[in-house]
């Protein structure tokens, strides 16, 4: 899958399939994105190339106290993708609007559905969690091999 940002000088890629993507209802997102939800792609921060442009990295508080650092286009400033600092660099979670073809990254899951907008209805079928969820009972097999991969390499 592709990227770009608004102005265009950044193009990037996704060189797998997100682990998961998510649709989050918290309060931060709704804050960051100034919308109802935002829609997250949670993958390795290496299957995110940047094929073209500049982006720079600001580092932006985040729920947990770690921070969160939004990689933009150095040109148009739009946010392309953000590390939770939390879970470190080695994985991005990607807003799913600026990708090419948007419709091909649906959410799998919906989180902290307890501060979500009342006029959102969700009725597509998706699990549902007030919070977060356990990810050994959510994540495919082969999204938790991928993630051990790069958790267990790390200590
Ligand atoms: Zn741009
Ligand atoms: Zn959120």
């Amino acid at each position: 899958m592709k990227g770009k940002c608004t102005c265009g000088a950044v193009h990037f890629e996704l060189t797998d399939k997100p682990l998961i993507v998510h649709c989050c209802h918290c309060r931060w997102c709704q804050r960051e994105s100034g919308s109802a939800f935002a829609l997250n792609a949670f993958i390795e921060a290496k299957h995110v190339q940047v094929t073209a442009g500049a982006v720079e990295a600001v580092d932006i508080p985040s729920e947990s106290g770690a921070g969160q650092r939004v990689h933009r286009c150095a040109d148009c400033k739009v946010a392309l993708w953000a590390n939770y600092l939390g879970l470190g660099t080695d994985f991005s979670f990607v807003k799913a609007g600026t990708l090419d073809a948007p419709d091909k990254c649906p959410p799998d899951v919906h989180i902290f559905t307890e501060s979500k907008q009342p006029w959102v209805v969700l009725d597509d079928g998706l699990p549902v969690y007030e919070k977060y969820y356990r990810r050994s009972e959510t994540w495919s097999e082969g999204s938790m091999k991928r993630f051990h991969a790069l958790m267990d390499g790390r200590e």
